[in-house]
């Protein structure tokens, strides 16, 4: 395989790292080779070997870069002593109290360089962020949010009015009815009649965007139509914009899923029209991202075009003739990320808001609303077939628009969209606009009095012709004299009108926001996989039964279903119930079939004998072990009764320590490595789902033959104020009911916490039982004949399963002694107040309520009613210890991790949501923290980069919220805390040391955005997140950008790409099965691979082709935040990626 084609991305924002690497882990049920002591030795001499290189390697970096980090010397020395304690466990033998990573150096290696460029100064374009303090809204008069235009008669007559007037047909794929519903009903009637209407006039043009329906019409249509379209695309009258598969939504969507679905649409065109886009067309995204604008920027395009932004913002650009700028992102201290952009300056992109500021005039050249027709003007006064006799009023009256919304940018262009949602659909509607406009044209065009210059246009006609007015070249950005601003930031939150701020979609119907997510982590691990089997296959030759064809196709599917659901009405959560089944159900069937791709690429890799390769989709040899029953259901994991083998995919391009979770029946199990070595493990219960409080079920599955155990069981114990718990079933596991409520902490290598637990309904107790404490002290005692030292820890684990929930009532942790938790940074010893709580919002009683779009609340979050006590579940064991907390319609967990790395820093937060039996309700998990971060914090923008943000009480508390896709995090001088998701949902920081996320919303009525319906189709919603505390070497905060730290990305990384365990099926034993790993050395630590992606081959059948996408991504990161001890493995190494063959990438592709 040739890596021919790189679609590389370099950006320089933000985040994690990983390389991906299968793991074999055979379970050899043979004790031989655990009590074989040589093994022991070797493993050990290794080990220290392997530390002794590490150490080597470190000083050898101290020596070249001793001036990069001031105090890299002094960590040098607390090395060694390290390092000797390292020793001293291994000899220990049993007495390991934490899962090590081998040979992590104590500070991550980052050249001097790789700082410069989060630290650096420059100044900075105007930021749109500070528009938000002129915020006002007073009547306009007929351009209602914005002012009286005025203009002299004589000012074209130097140089006359270029009106460029582009019909477009809004078609989105899904809302109110399905994709498949509006293709059939309006779409390919849109395309069919454009094919002919288009050639009856050589002046007609028309731009299209959604390659999603194009290419649905395209496999539907003969070649005659097909050679018609390609001539009508030659000759300019139709334009592709944008080119992706949808328009996407900027605010949930993470990058990865927004280059993806860019690629196919404009592989696509590329295939099938042999076109490029070059100008970018978003009319309907609530609110834009930066990150779009360098997406678009980096796959070609020159211009771009935006319409829903805050309408006072709209307002203060169109007062400065700002309204076309160049957008730039927020690092880039040249001009290099610059795309010229066009921001629509009123209302809607429909006709009444695109001619000029009177809608009532504007409404009157919507030829679609001629009376007698099925749409009619609510301003009340119908449009006029023009004829001769009115055609010069009614000309006259069409300039008079054109000519002052010209007044509102800086040249003598004027663009003016013409069409509306699903537009064009009827032949005689292509007429009623294109003939009438026409009259209107030839009338203004032969009367050269007027100095103006009417007709039809694309999109980037209008930009060619405005670049050639302003004497810029076709692509060229803002060198010369060009008479555009430049602008840096976002344009969130949206508000349309009043208070009406679209924050309510940042959350809505998060279950599938969170399942958009499951499918990009499959789909990136597949695509890997896939290419690195396929590669492989080629290299091996025919007959192979390797299915290439056959998975590509799945692959295919699934990367259209992802790029659908990008769509801003569907990740967006604003679609009919239906209709969000639909993207629901094709969500569901990607993530199977991409397992699918998945165990059948593996097996083909870890196969050591290949002609015995066989693909039976039925009866596969290996299966990832969780299966989601339904497209609205959380996935369950499956039993593993007979362990063979275990293969653990590590899909990220990082070594790395984490800890997987495998049901098995029996707690007599253990893992080996497939070098025979023991993995440490932990057996812990799986709870049955309960249907009350008391008594709470409590199931363990029963044991099959095994060996004895070896793996440590977890200890239980139930907390419960005010009731008893009464647990059954739990002979092999400690359980302990204490009376009363009891504090609790939990520890590992890097963090301390410290939780007590009371209902809300009680008054916070003293510490009573210290006892306790002790003895449920995680790191009590764990034995382990053998520390482990693969680099891929795996553990076979029980976790909890648990669905039913008690009432919520307040903060679920608070401390006794402060009233909230601690939590202890081992590093310093720092100790740090952190509380946990549920809250809850109602909505206003104003006539506009909450919707689908929008966020109306009636108030700050209040206290949801209390009805039950919580019951607290706190788990201890020697991989991992955790605290559950259950109430009306949350199960909260903490997770501490008992590893020394990247997984030990964080705690893990996961909520399992049921909002089913409120209304007008929505549910916030609010973060006080003791930090001073006054109104400042920070939301990421796609996972791609960090905006700062400031929350303002001079605006509606509504306003204030942010799409969180990947972090929020708040700082003050010393520390900064990082909340990462795992899903997109709406945050916001209302108070200093505040962090709040709204986490699920159930809504009685629609919001008047065209909806028609409430959101009422809640399902029970699985929610992650890791919760970070990291502390600044140094700090000035005072920059206008931020970046998250390598830890955070990294971090994140771990969050959203989860080791895959895949388990063999029962009769499999008697295959050879071989660890593999494509990479000779992991990534540095700043680079992602983002995507390797097998390109479709140019034949009809669409099979892959030999070549492939390489896509990195080089991450942002501040360098202020100490990197000592966070068992990062990697080093950094100024962006620069070996791809030959003796370096670090896949030596197995070249
Ligand atoms: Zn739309």
């Amino acid at each position: 395989m040739k890596l021919g084609r790189h679609f590389t991305v370099f950006g320089s924002a933000i985040f994690c790292v990983v390389v991906f690497s299968l793991y074999l882990m055979l379970d050899h049920l043979q004790l031989d080779h655990i009590n074989n002591p040589s093994n022991g030795e070797r493993f050990e001499n290794g080990q220290l070997g392997i530390l002794q290189d590490k150490i080597d390697h470190l000083e050898r970096l101290l020596a070249e870069n001793n001036k990069i980090i001031a105090n890299i010397r002094d960590s040098v020395i607390n090395l060694r002593p390290s390092v000797k304690d390292g020793r001293g466990f291994l000899e220990a033998g049993n007495e390991s109290q934490v899962l090590v990573v081998p040979s992590a150096p104590l500070i991550v290696p980052i050249d001097l360089e790789d700082c410069q460029f989060s630290s650096q100064t420059y100044s900075k374009p105007e930021a749109t962020e500070l528009l938000h303090y002129f915020f006002d809204n007073p009547d306009g008069g007929v351009w209602k949010q914005g002012f009286d235009i005025s203009y002299e008669e004589n000012e074209w007559d130097d140089e006359p009015l270029q009106v460029i007037v582009v019909p477009h047909s809004h078609n989105d794929p899904g809302w109110l009815k399905t994709f498949d519903d509006y293709y059939r009903d309006q779409t390919q009637h849109i395309l069919n009649n454009m094919v002919v209407k288009l050639h009856e006039d050589k002046r007609r043009k028309m731009i299209w965007s959604e390659i999603s329906y194009f290419s649905k019409w395209w496999d539907n249509i003969d070649h005659q139509k097909k050679d018609a379209v390609k001539k009508l695309i030659e000759r300019g009258q139709l334009e592709i914009a944008t080119g992706g598969w949808v328009m996407p939504d900027e605010a949930n969507t993470h990058y990865f899923a927004l280059i993806d679905q860019l690629l196919e649409g404009h592989q696509w065109l590329e295939r099938n029209l042999g076109v490029k886009p070059r100008t970018g067309w978003a009319v309907d995204p609530f609110g834009h991202s930066p990150t779009q604008a360098y997406l678009l920027k980096q796959a070609g395009l020159s211009n771009m075009l935006i319409q829903r932004v805050h309408y006072s913002v709209k307002k203060h650009f169109a007062s400065q003739k700002t309204l076309e700028f160049f957008w730039r992102q927020n690092w880039d201290q040249q001009s290099s990320t610059d795309i010229l952009c066009h921001m629509m300056p009123f209302y809607s992109y429909d006709v009444p808001h695109t001619c000029g500021p009177d809608p009532k005039i504007c409404c009157q050249f919507d030829f679609k609303r001629l009376p007698g027709g099925r749409i009619s003007c609510p301003w009340r006064v119908p449009p006029q077939a023009i004829t001769d006799d009115n055609v010069q009023q009614r000309a006259l009256m069409l300039l008079d628009q054109y000519r002052k919304k010209s007044k509102l940018y800086r040249t003598k262009v004027v663009l003016v969209p013409l069409g509306d949602d699903f537009r064009y659909t009827e032949a005689q509607e292509w007429d009623q606009q294109f003939n009438n406009y026409q009259k209107l044209f030839d009338y203004m065009n032969s009367h050269p009095e007027l100095h103006v210059q009417a007709q039809f246009g694309t999109i980037s006609d209008y930009f060619e012709i405005l670049r050639k007015n302003v004497g810029m070249d076709k692509v060229g950005m803002s060198v010369g004299l060009s008479p555009f601003p430049v602008l840096s930031g976002d344009f969130f939150t949206y508000a349309d009108r009043d208070d009406h701020y679209w924050s309510g979609y940042f959350t809505s119907r998060p279950f599938y926001k969170q399942l958009d997510r499951t499918l990009e982590s499959h789909l990136r691990a597949a695509e890997i996989l896939y290419s690195l089997a396929f590669a492989s296959v080629q290299k091996f030759g025919k007959p192979n039964n390797y299915p290439a064809a056959e998975n590509y196709k799945l692959l295919t599917a699934a990367r259209r279903n992802l790029g659908l659901f990008q769509h801003h009405d569907a990740i967006t959560g604003t679609g009919k119930d239906w209709v969000v089944v639909d993207y629901g159900t094709r969500l569901f069937h990607s993530i199977l079939n991409l397992k699918r791709v998945i165990v059948s690429s593996a097996h083909w890799l870890v196969l050591d004998d290949k002609q015995t390769y066989t693909y039976d989709p039925a009866n596969p040899l290996l299966q990832i072990d969780e299966v989601q029953p339904a497209q609205d259901a959380l996935p369950r994991k499956t039993m593993v009764a007979f362990l063979r083998a275990l293969v653990v995919y590590n899909p990220s391009e990082q070594t790395r320590t984490s800890v997987i979770s495998i049901y098995v029946t029996t707690p007599h199990v253990h893992v080996l490595t497939a070098h025979g070595q023991l993995v440490n493990a932990q057996i812990s219960a799986v709870w049955e789902d309960v249907t009350s409080v008391p008594p709470l079920g409590l199931a363990v599955y029963q044991l099959c033959k095994g060996a004895e155990p070896q793996s440590e069981l977890a200890h239980y114990m139930f907390l419960k104020a005010g009731g008893d718990v009464s647990v059954t079933g739990t002979e092999h596991f400690r359980v302990s009911v204490p009376q009363e409520a009891v504090p609790v902490s939990m520890e590992n290598p890097h963090l301390q916490l410290s939780i007590s637990y009371t209902t809300g309904l009680l008054e916070v107790k003293q510490p009573t039982n210290s006892q306790l404490i002790k003895n449920h002290c995680v790191c009590c005692k764990h034995a382990y004949s053998h520390p482990s030292l693969s680099l891929s820890h795996t553990t076979r684990d029980i976790i909890k399963e648990e669905t039913d929930l008690l009432l919520l009532s307040a903060a679920p942790f608070r401390g006794h002694h402060s009233g909230s938790s601690t939590l202890k940074l081992k590093e310093d010893g720092s100790k740090h107040s952190i509380k946990v709580e549920f809250l809850c919002y109602g909505t206003t009683s104003k006539k506009d309520k909450s919707g689908a779009y929008l966020f109306l609340p009636d108030g700050e979050a209040m206290k949801c009613s209390p009805s039950q006590p919580a019951v607290i579940r706190v788990t201890k064991g020697p991989v991992f210890s955790e605290v559950t907390t259950t109430f009306t319609h949350v199960t909260h967990t903490l997770r501490l991790y008992n590893i020394h790395g990247v997984n030990g820093q964080a705690v893990e937060i996961s909520n399992s949501i049921d909002i089913r039996g409120e209304f007008n309700r929505e549910i916030a998990m609010r973060i006080t923290s003791d930090l001073n971060s006054k109104d400042r914090f920070f939301t990421d923008l796609n996972g791609f980069q960090v905006q700062p943000r400031r929350s303002m009480t001079k605006l509606p508390l509504q306003a204030n919220f942010y799409p969180m896709t990947s972090m929020a995090y708040l700082e003050d001088s010393g520390r900064r805390l990082t909340l990462l998701t795992a899903q997109s949902l709406g945050a916001t920081s209302l108070r200093s040391g505040q962090l709040e996320v709204i986490m699920d919303r159930r809504l009685n009525q629609d919001d008047n955005r065209g909806l028609g319906q409430g959101v009422l189709d809640n399902k029970i919603t699985a929610n992650s997140f890791r919760l970070l505390l990291e502390l600044f070497n140094s700090r000035e905060n005072t920059a206008p950008f931020s970046y998250p730290s390598l830890l955070s990305h990294i971090s994140y990384m771990y969050l959203n790409h989860p080791f895959m365990p895949i388990v063999t099926s029962l009769d499999s034993t008697v295959l050879a099965l071989a660890p593999y790993s494509p990479l000779s050395s992991p990534f540095p630590c700043d680079i992602h691979l983002v995507n390797l992606r097998t390109i479709q081959s140019q034949k009809e059948e669409g099979g892959p082709s030999e070549q492939a996408a390489l896509i990195l991504h080089r991450k942002g990161f501040d360098c202020s935040i100490s990197t000592k001890n966070t068992g990062l493995l990697c080093r950094t190494t100024g962006g620069k990626v070996m791809l030959t063959k003796n370096g670090q990438f896949l030596s197995s592709l070249l």
